[in-house]
């Protein structure tokens, strides 16, 4: 059983875990299927798979030291509260924020992303502005922001991709202007893989006065992001897509703007000073954590980023990309395939393609045959599917523990499906 540990003050690792065979540490990786196939996971995209490490730390906190969180002065609450901070700490180290009161732990990129159009949007958003979206955002990142510009009477623009699917800079540069409050952008979309431009939006918004949010869900497991070096205001993202537990998500904020914010739901542990008439909020990032926290799944997303920190984000990115390259060169070697969005040098590890005369349910059925699981639909980006001129698509995303193997599973899978299904 491997235990890696951080140093958390430098935010690196205290041992390394080689990429090669990284899939031995995920125990539902290493079972056969029912029908007796290994498993090929391809939808990590939807949610990662989780390594021992983060199921072990899920037991040990409720076996060894479970306690409500930043309630009680004995042992277990001391250890459950260090815990947390510890795995705040860890967040902040990820990200790049300059200060571990600056992540807020929520249940989620989309209660993140909620949390941030209430609680700032309601505040800022004035009748005539501006709410800049893309064609490419998940609709966690996409109905919040459509939803407030209704209740505030502001403009929602969506930017428009290119035919690569692309955001193009004449693009950004003609939709963000002086009336646009907010910017919600994705740093990888969930279909296309795209990799938006995030500098050239943060500083054109903040040159007309907007906030930026940035959807990270996708992109966190993937590739380094820096909040400061970037000039981030709000970003998001979701323990379980980075190989952390479900019920656990980070809203990262500027601390000037989460202190300028109400707060977004009241109760416990959110307050200062609660009277009769009034009351009065706890500091950041306290005001925005109400009631019990998903304590269990804070610290286990910790052990899920020391994971991550071990084998190392840039060997995880170009082993993805590696991966992505082969995908692209085989499944595009079959007759009628159409893969949509960048080329592989210009997005993340996601591959979508749809096939002329199969349906993707179809391809879907026959690929969860051979043990490759892959999702199939509109993956909750219904306006991008109906800017790419197709109802669904079949989406391949990859993890860090996928191989050649893999990859050369699928493509032949693909191929030999495609002569049934035709
Ligand atoms: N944003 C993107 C780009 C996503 O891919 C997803 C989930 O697939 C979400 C937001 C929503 O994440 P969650 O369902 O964990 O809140």
């Amino acid at each position: 059983v491997i235990s890696p540990t951080v140093d958390l003050d430098a935010g690196r690792p205290a041992i390394r875990l080689s990429i090669d065979g990284v899939a031995s540490h995920f125990p539902i990786l290493n079972r056969p299927l029912p029908n007796g196939k290994r498993t090929i996971f391809l939808d990590s995209g939807a949610s990662a798979q989780k390594p021992k490490v983060v199921i072990d730390k899920e037991r040990e906190v409720q076996e060894e030291y479970y306690a409500n969180a930043f309630r009680g002065r004995y042992y277990f609450g001391q250890r459950i509260d260090d815990a947390i901070e510890s795995t705040r700490q860890a967040t902040a180290n990820l990200v790049g924020a300059g200060r571990p009161d600056e992540i807020v732990f929520t249940a989620g990129t989309t209660m993140s992303i909620n949390m941030v159009a209430s609680a700032y949007g309601d505040k800022n958003v004035r009748p005539g502005d501006e709410i800049v979206i893309t064609e490419l955002e998940h609709h966690a990142n996409f109905v919040p922001w459509q939803a407030l510009a209704k209740r505030r009477g502001a403009k929602l623009r969506i930017l428009p991709i290119t035919n690569d699917g692309l955001l193009s800079n004449e693009a950004i540069e003609s939709t963000i202007n002086e009336k646009t409050a907010i910017v919600a952008v994705t740093s990888m979309s969930n279909v296309l893989g795209t990799l938006p431009p995030i500098e050239k939006i943060t500083h054109l918004a903040h040159q007309c006065g907007a906030v930026v949010l940035v959807d990270a869900a996708q992109s966190i497991p993937h590739q380094r992001i820096d909040v400061v070096k970037s000039e981030i205001d709000f970003l998001t993202f979701s323990g379980h897509k980075l190989y952390g537990p479900t019920g656990v998500g980070v809203l990262y904020g500027r601390y000037d703007l989460l202190t300028e914010m109400d707060p977004f739901m009241y109760g416990g542990h959110m307050i200062s000073q609660v009277g009769r008439e009034e009351s009065n909020w706890a500091l950041p990032p306290a005001k925005f954590e109400a009631g019990t926290m998903p304590i269990v799944q804070i610290v286990s997303l910790g052990a899920a980023i020391e994971f991550v920190n071990a084998v190392g984000l840039d060997v995880i990115g170009k082993h993805e990309h590696s991966l992505l390259q082969l995908a692209h060169q085989r499944l595009t070697e079959i007759d009628g395939l159409t893969i949509y969005g960048p080329q592989p040098d210009n997005k993340g590890s996601i591959v979508s393609f749809s096939i002329q005369g199969v349906s993707s349910e179809d391809l879907a059925i026959r690929l969860d045959e051979a043990g490759i699981f892959t999702r199939h639909g509109h993956h909750c980006a219904m306006v991008l599917h109906e800017r790419l001129g197709v109802p669904a698509t079949t989406r391949a995303s990859i993890g860090m523990y996928n191989t050649t193997e893999d990859i050369d599973e699928l493509a032949r899978t693909v191929k030999s499906a495609v002569k049934q299904l035709r």
